[in-house]
């Protein structure tokens, strides 16, 4: 192989592994082929500090996309890396929950806000966020007696 560059003095090994792409013998710590940079395996995910916080980060604020990188740590070999997977996935469900919980608040409030600016006349009770008909009666009825 031309333009090889394994080190010299490297004495290949009879059952060592080599590259699918150039078939150079490569070592098995290696991620990369130093030759054609084909990717060997995987390497391992990162469980340090700065990239568990952007990861917490992640799952916190933009809830659907910490799944990905929640998943492919919870399924990886490494038991670190497991556990910022579970907190990852964690984080991600009560992080929907929350986010959900706080649009129907933030609904409810607005549903009473217009009621509020709706009520056409003073005085009128009317409960907008009640189906029942008794009301319905309630508030025609009071709007004739308004009237009258
Ligand atoms: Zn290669």
């Amino acid at each position: 192989m031309e333009n090889s560059i394994v080190p010299t003095g490297y004495v290949p090994q009879p059952n060592a592994l080599t590259c699918q792409v150039c078939h150079i013998v490569v070592r098995n710590n290696w991620y990369f082929c130093p030759n054609c940079g084909k990717k060997l395996k995987n390497a391992p995910l990162s469980t340090s500090a700065w990239k568990q916080f952007q990861l917490y980060i992640l799952s916190i604020f933009l809830p659907p996309f910490g799944l990905i990188p929640g998943m492919r740590y919870l399924f990886d070999k490494n038991g670190n890396a497991k556990l910022v997977g579970t907190i990852c996935l964690l984080l991600t469900v009560l992080s929907s929950i929350l986010t959900i919980w706080i649009t129907m608040v933030l609904v409810q409030q607005i549903n009473i806000e217009l009621n509020h600016a709706l009520t056409p006349l003073p005085g009128l009770q009317y409960n907008h966020g009640s189906s029942n008909t008794n009301n319905s009666m309630n508030y025609t009825n009071s709007i004739l007696k308004s009237l009258q």
